[in-house]
């Protein structure tokens, strides 16, 4: 098999890297060379642009920001549709609006190409363990094909619908994420206001009815998760960019259908102030910051 994967970021470098070591050769292609020569490093092989990469691929995985980067990559006039061998599967595994991975499977569709949306959760962790969910929208025969190559890369592949269905649930479940990540930041800095230590408050609300993903595998208060991006700076991780797009994904394909996101939209609100104020390419759980109040032994930012 010869696969090209384009876009090796935070989680497409370590996909790719898992790839490489299941045994699959892989063509990768990024913007920034040093991913490629991470890439590189570990046996993949440097393309000198997108249709350099995907030209003679039987596979194509995308992991891009945003639509905007995928609907270019795809549709552009030196993109993926114009380059890739005819029948190859191409598999998207940014999170990007339904509307845009429609239009963009259609136009694959139209030129013989096979596509699945395959949209991941499980964060950067779980792309370096291998051990992402993959939430696919798009036909059953295109996710037979590409399961193999998904299994090396995470543990849970999930059908949810037709093409486009994989981003509205996981615009869904990134919005509920974005949320208790804002509501566990304020029950810690609360209890702190007060006095108490955010690693016992933790340990209290774990083994109690608040307990939640945020609060257990990813706590926003630095010192209190070793592997957690909030213990390092928050560096890495999922960048607030990023959960900023995806909730205004969710506002708006709510707009479209008629339906009530009022803490989805509190939400984005709150990651647009804080990413305003400089923030923006830090990890999503510095939200935590934006509730900081003076009674805090470290009280980095201000609560609006
Ligand atoms: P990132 O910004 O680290 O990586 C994106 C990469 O795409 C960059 O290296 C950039 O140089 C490259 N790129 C952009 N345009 C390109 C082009 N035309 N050709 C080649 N390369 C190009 O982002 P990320 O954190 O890896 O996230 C990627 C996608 O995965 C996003 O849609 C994000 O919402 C989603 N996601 C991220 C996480 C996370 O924890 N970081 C978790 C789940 C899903």
């Amino acid at each position: 098999m010869n696969l090209a994967f384009v876009g090796l970021g935070h989680m497409g470098l370590p996909m790719a890297l898992n790839l490489l070591k299941g045994g699959i050769p892989v063509t990768g292609f990024d913007l920034s060379a040093g991913q490629m020569d991470a890439l590189a490093a570990a046996g993949g092989r440097r393309a000198a642009s997108a249709a350099d990469a995907v030209a003679g691929a039987d596979v194509v995985i995308t992991m891009l920001p945003a639509s905007k980067h995928v609907e270019a990559l795809y549709l552009g006039e030196h993109g993926i549709l114009a380059h890739a061998p005819k029948g190859t599967l191409l598999i998207d595994c940014s999170t990007i609006a339904p509307e845009s991975a429609r239009k963009v499977a259609q136009a694959a569709s139209a030129k013989g190409f096979p596509m699945i949306d395959a949209p991941v959760s499980g964060g950067t962790g779980g792309a370096k363990a291998g051990t992402l969910t993959f939430i696919v929208g798009g036909e059953a025969a295109g996710l037979d094909r590409a399961r193999p190559v998904l299994e090396k890369m995470g543990q849970n592949i999930l059908h949810v619908g037709p093409a486009g269905a994989g981003q509205i649930a996981k615009v869904c479940n990134n919005m509920l994420t974005g949320i208790l990540m804002i509501g566990t930041s304020e029950a810690l800095r609360l209890g702190m206001a007060h006095g108490i230590g955010p690693k016992v408050l933790s340990d209290v609300i774990a083994k109690s009815t608040g307990r939640n993903w945020a609060l257990e595998s990813y706590n926003p208060c630095p010192g209190v998760l070793e592997s957690a991006p909030a213990t390092h700076g928050y560096a890495g991780g999922f960048g607030v960019d990023l959960m900023l797009k995806d909730l205004g994904l969710a506002v708006e394909s709510a707009m479209g259908v008629g339906a009530c996101v009022p803490l989805g939209a509190l939400a984005r609100n709150l990651y647009d102030i804080h990413s305003k104020a400089g923030n923006g390419g830090l990890d999503f759980a510095s939200v935590f910051n934006l509730f900081a109040s003076k009674n805090d032994a470290n009280p980095a930012g201000s609560c609006p």
